[in-house]
């Protein structure tokens, strides 16, 4: 059975990851979205194992130490990574895959999965960016002048991403995003079964094509 794709989205907090994924998974069922794990305290209105899986340092570092992890980072002053499992699982089933994940992660990504689709979510500017994490309301001032630290460094890498996307306009940014799974999803190397499929011939309708081709000769 062929692969699933991985599509690993990248971009600054605050950029609106979370709600072109929430939209793109609308879109496409069939893709398995991984939750990540972090050392973040939860903030209002996140589920546990829904939004992440909120553990201590102690069982993080654990996962670290038994190479649980596709890939983590150190974010802010927290830790964030992709459990290896259940990823791996939802690819060999044959299942596309959808990470979000800051960009020393996605880079790691890249690096241990050369397949790997990699797209970077751009703000319009670094001023939006600040509007909205200011508006968003659920970071201090301290660690929102850290979020837009980081994210300016961030943007030095976005060249060595496969597309990027602006978030300016959100029903734009999603169907920027959904072109790019599906062009992807095209790719010669992942229509193999197509390709074959083209390559073979229906029984009946060869039956009924030689009818015809019979009573095209008898009316010559
Ligand atoms: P937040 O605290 O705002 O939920 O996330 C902070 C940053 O960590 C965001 O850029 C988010 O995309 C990123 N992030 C979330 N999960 C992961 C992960 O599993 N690995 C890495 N490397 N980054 C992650």
């Amino acid at each position: 059975m062929d692969r699933g794709n991985l599509f690993v989205m990248t971009g600054a907090s605050g950029v609106g990851k979370g709600t072109i994924r929430a939209r793109l998974l609308e879109y496409n069922r069939d893709m398995y979205y991984s939750v990540s794990m972090t050392t973040r305290a939860p903030r209002l209105g996140e589920t546990n194992g829904v939004d992440y899986h909120f553990v201590d340092r102690a069982s993080f570092e654990a996962k670290i130490n038994q190479d649980g992890f596709l890939e983590y980072a150190k974010y802010v002053d927290d830790y964030y990574g992709t459990p290896r499992e259940p990823v791996e699982q939802a690819l060999a089933k044959g299942v596309d895959v959808l990470l979000e994940i800051e960009v020393q992660g996605a880079l790691q990504v890249a690096d241990k999965v050369p397949e790997a689709i990699l797209v970077f979510v751009l703000p319009p500017n670094l001023s939006e960016l600040r509007r909205r994490l200011l508006l968003r309301g659920t970071d201090s001032l301290e660690k929102i002048a850290k979020r837009l630290l980081r994210a300016k460094e961030e943007l030095g890498y976005a060249e060595r991403f496969d597309y990027v996307v602006v978030n300016g306009r959100l029903d734009r940014a999603v169907s920027d995003f959904a072109a790019i799974i599906q062009s992807e999803r095209l790719r010669p190397g992942r229509m193999k079964k197509a390709i074959q499929r083209a390559g073979s011939k229906d029984a009946g309708l060869e039956a009924e094509l030689d009818q015809l081709v019979k009573k095209l000769q008898a009316g010559d």
